[in-house]
């Protein structure tokens, strides 16, 4: 029986993460549940899951969740220590990082600390920290396994025995492919108009929020381009993005000899996060068969940064280094916040993200006090942007 501490268990990543769960009641079992706010939605999956903790990142919901819980074996916690103590725990086995956002880099860092198998949804936990983050997985013996599609994807299609972190031998590209979201093929003069409920219907993919926007600003495929460089020990250049609007190949590797390996699947997390629990082994993880013959065509196309200019704002912030990446990552969640409370208009995320790395000044990122200063800087900087032009 493997033990689970599952980090942002009321989300999308949680959702399915729980429904493979459900599936292998004899295989594994939830140690610790965690969430930001949703007492509601907590205390009914601790009334399914009937973990030991359920820790609330809030501390007046935690403080709701208990008048909600029946059960007496949960005990209710709060706070970001708390989210890291369970992340951590000698007992558990694996360690599902599944918060939005930089908020997740502590606890997903604690669980890496601890030398857990580390399954990794947060991107922007390596997004921001990736050269610190990579030099303790490798210190403390963790098992980090991606679980974002891209990179489960190479990961799956990289030598048996390979370890992420280690540079993979006779590859000569990473193919990262990303549906191009909702605006694909939007003209370009709409863009300014669009949204938040326009943005975050994504074609292929339920998600939650944030990750929708940043799919709709390709911002996604940016941070999703840092977190293979980091993952795969390789350079920005050696990863291209391919628009595949079917989202049926899930990245691909090119080696040496002419091989592309691909792996393909319906679009459901839960192929993805299944891998990860059970590597090496498979199992069951409830997703459709794929059925070729009905997608009948997979198509493919170059990405335009000229349409997404965030896939080149990230790529930028790779090759300056250090924490240039902590300050694109805090800007752009900034800037999403706002545009999803309607508080400024799609084509200003961009821009907010393309000032805050021209201006606010990075530095050698191996100390995480330094990352977590540069992330606050990089906030109080588009916040002071904002002033000028939010609503
Ligand atoms: P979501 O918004 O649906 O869920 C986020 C979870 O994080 C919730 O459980 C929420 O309670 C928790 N959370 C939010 N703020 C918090 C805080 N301050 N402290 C503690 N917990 C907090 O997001 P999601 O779509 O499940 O995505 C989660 C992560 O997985 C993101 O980093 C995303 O980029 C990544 N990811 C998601 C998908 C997907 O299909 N949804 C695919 C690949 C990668
Ligand atoms: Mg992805």
């Amino acid at each position: 029986m493997q033990r689970i501490t599952l980090l942002g268990a009321t989300g999308s990543i949680g959702r399915s993460t729980l429904d493979i769960v459900a599936r292998h009641p004899n295989r594994y079992s939830i140690f610790a549940l965690t969430a930001n706010r949703n007492a509601e939605k907590m205390a009914v999956l601790c009334h399914q899951f009937n973990p030991e903790f359920a820790v609330m990142a809030d501390v007046t919901s935690a403080k709701k969740l208990k008048t909600l819980l029946d059960n007496e074996r949960t005990k209710v916690l709060a706070g970001e220590e708390e989210l890291c103590e369970v992340a951590s725990e000698p007992g558990i086995d694996i360690v599902v990082a599944a918060i939005v956002g930089s908020v997740g880099l502590m606890p997903t860092l604690a669980a890496v600390r601890a030398g857990k198998r580390v399954l990794l949804a947060n991107k922007e936990a390596l997004v921001m920290a990736g050269a610190l983050f990579m030099d303790e997985v490798a210190e403390h013996g963790a098992e980090l396994l991606p679980v974002d599609s891209e990179h489960n994807a190479i990961f799956q299609c990289l030598p048996a025995g390979y370890k992420v972190g280690a540079r993979p031998l006779g590859i000569t590209q990473i193919l990262l492919t990303g549906s191009g979201g909702p605006f694909r093929d939007l003209p370009m003069e709409a863009f300014s108009t669009v949204t938040p409920k326009q943005a975050i219907a994504h074609p292929n993919w339920d998600m939650g929020p944030k990750i929708s926007v940043d799919s709709a600003t390709m911002m996604n495929k940016g941070l999703e381009l840092i977190e293979a460089c980091w993952l795969f020990d390789v350079g920005e250049s050696d990863v291209n993005i391919v628009l595949h609007n079917q989202s049926i190949i899930h990245s691909l590797v090119a080696y040496n000899d002419g091989s592309v390996l691909a792996q393909m699947g319906n679009p459901d997390m839960r192929t993805p996060i299944a891998h990860a629990l059970a590597w090496p082994e498979r199992i069951d993880s409830g997703v459709e068969p794929l059925d070729l013959i009905k997608v009948s065509q997979l198509n493919f196309e170059a990405a335009d940064t000229l349409r997404f200019p965030c896939l080149a704002l990230a790529r930028a912030a790779f090759r300056q280094g250090g924490t240039s990446m902590a300050i694109l990552n805090a800007a752009n969640e900034i800037a999403v916040d706002y545009f999803l409370s309607e508080r400024i208009k799609f084509t200003e995320i961009a821009r907010l993200i393309e000032q805050a790395l021209d201006q606010v000044a990075s530095h050698a990122a191996n100390d995480l006090q330094v990352i977590l200063q540069d992330d606050l800087r990089g906030r109080e900087f588009v916040l002071q942007q904002l002033k000028q032009i939010a609503i």
